[in-house]
């Protein structure tokens, strides 16, 4: 998703450092993956809903296919308290449950059996809650009154409007969804569009097939009086949905969308999911990642919402949103974190692919330049993983990170190539990295094996000090006449990392670790410099 870009976010800047608020009885049931999640593996979902835009009422179902991978007689679903359960049936049997803040506790008569197949019909009903800065489901009007409805719900989870799984480590393979709105509007959801079918009764229902696996959040309603326009790149179908005044203006803007592509498959292989094409769709919000209907909303303007957003001259060279939210579908959608607590391997491999995105078009000075910019946007509060004073990732909370993960790690990434030192094999690495992952879900220590096992380096320093740790490594310098004594000043023990010193003309590197080390130089405190756009450090001397 998109980060924050209003004034709290500078303001924040000037605080101290922020423990994370503990965790909510709620937080815990949606975070927990505990047996009634662990006991099962979902395959599909078919989702049937009808929006009511006068009554702001949903009504609908979901078929919930799932497999056992132990005996069990309890699964949890989630669907918000806000909304109504009308009934669970397991074939023509009516289920009991147990409901628990957003929990929804489904009982079975007789043991589910440890390798078989089962669907649960959940059927519900309501007024959805609009919450969050993304609103998590919201019905507006567009510019000319029309309805515009829309759903966007990765800080709040998916059940906040649909019955679901909701939790980041199990995905279904694929799914349905099919939307009933009135005559006259549209619904544009996730995978291919399928057919729509007038139901007689002044409704329309419109049938989208997603056919691979999905994150909860990422399932979206857009229901607008939408426009079409459609483009292709070679296999790959560019569809785009706008309200009908911005039609001329969308087309100016989106040819951005195939640059963006050439780059993002440049870097890391293949658009992740051709069969269900590309779609962007115009939102009321900023934007956000639906999977293959991303959300757009930064006003047909580059820049993000039209800043500079990295600050040095770049950012309005391109749509903040366009190439932001459209990367997620590499680094969120195809490779998505398991856990809320390491939600950084979205963002922060998101924001370092703008960076990507920069140097293809621009070259790596500017991607650099770039990368560089955003430091003006941390705020140094918290470890990016969620983790405890140790720096042990505490999941299973359902904690968002601090907004550091975005800029953190996309600098610790850009930190990772110098540590690498060779521009070929770091493209190889980093190609190798998202196809080993994609499809799947992953948690921190699997990026950091992979590096480890991929460089033959022991990266695990590196990545805990940025990671798990607020203080970034600061490089401390002593000077004497003709030399200079340098060492690591970090959290983690036997904290090691190469740097380049000295003439930026001709770069010598260094392997400071946590003792004194002393080389010779002829160059002077001031004229000793360390590469600080190379690799994300402090320096102090003296
Ligand atoms: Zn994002």
């Amino acid at each position: 998703m998109d980060v924050v870009a209003g004034s709290f976010f500078l303001a924040a800047g000037l605080l101290a450092a922020q423990p994370a608020a503990a965790p909510s009885h709620a937080d815990l049931l949606r975070g927990n993956y505990g047996e009634p999640r662990a006991n099962n593996d979902l395959l599909s979902y078919d989702l049937r809903v009808r929006v009511d835009p006068a009554k702001k009422f949903l009504s609908g179902e979901n078929t919930i296919r799932f497999r056992m991978l132990r005996d069990g007689a309890r699964i949890q679903l989630d669907l918000s308290e806000t909304l109504k359960v009308e009934k669970i049936l397991l074939g023509k049997t009516e289920l009991k449950y147990e409901r628990d803040s957003g929990a929804v506790f489904v009982d079975f008569p007789k043991m589910l059996k440890k390798g078989r197949t089962y669907s649960v019909e959940f059927f519900y009903s309501g007024y959805p809650k609009e919450l969050g800065r993304f609103g998590g489901m919201t019905f507006k009007k567009d510019p000319a009154g029309r309805d515009w409805i829309t759903t966007s719900c990765e800080d709040d989870g998916a059940s906040v409007w649909w019955p679901n799984k909701d939790q980041w480590r199990d995905e279904v393979e694929s799914m349905r969804l099919r939307v009933a709105v009135p005559n006259g509007l549209m619904d544009v959801s996730n995978g291919r569009f399928a057919g729509k079918k007038d139901l007689g009764d002044g409704y329309t229902e419109w049938d989208w097939k997603v056919h691979y696996p999905i994150n909860n959040y990422d399932v979206a309603l857009n229901i607008a009086d939408y426009a079409h326009f459609s483009d292709k790149m070679g296999k790959l179908t560019l569809d785009y949905y706008v309200l009908p005044e911005n039609l001329g203006k969308a087309k100016v803007q989106f040819a951005q969308v195939k640059p963006m592509m050439q780059a993002y498959q440049h870097y890391f292989g293949e658009y992740p999911f051709i069969k269900d094409g590309y779609k962007l769709v115009e939102v009321p919000y900023s934007g956000m990642e639906h999977q293959s209907a991303v959300a757009y909303g930064n006003k047909y303007e580059n820049g993000y919402l039209g800043r500079d957003w990295a600050g040095v001259g770049i950012s309005k060279k391109f749509d903040f949103i366009i190439i932001h939210e459209s990367g997620h579908e590499w680094f969120g959608n195809a490779v998505t974190a398991a856990d809320m607590s390491d939600m950084w391997i979205h963002e922060g491999w998101t924001t370092y692919m703008e960076g990507l995105y920069v140097e293809y078009l621009y070259g790596k000075p500017d991607a650099i330049r770039y990368l560089n910019g955003l430091k003006s946007h941390l705020k140094n509060d918290r470890p990016i993983v969620v983790s405890d004073a140790d720096g042990k990732t505490i999941h299973g909370t359902n904690q968002q990170p601090t907004q550091d993960m975005y800029f953190k790690g996309a600098l610790m990434i850009n930190t990772l190539r110098s540590v690498v030192d060779d521009d070929a094999k770091w493209f190889e690495l980093i190609h190798g990295f998202y196809q080993e992952f994609k499809y799947r879900n992953i948690l921190t220590e699997d990026v950091v094996s992979y590096f480890n096992a991929h460089t033959g380096m022991d990266l695990t320093p590196i990545f805990d000090q940025y990671l798990r740790h607020v203080a970034i490594p600061a490089l401390e310098l002593k000077f004497a006449p003709g030399e200079v004594s340098y060492r690591w000043k970090a959290d983690v023990k036997g904290f090691a990392m190469p740097v380049k010193v000295g003439d930026p003309d001709k770069w010598e590197t260094i392997h400071p670790t946590e003792e004194w080390q002393t080389m010779k130089t002829s160059l002077g405190r001031d004229e000793f410099k360390v590469a600080t756009d190379l690799y994300f450090v402090k320096v102090t001397k003296e």
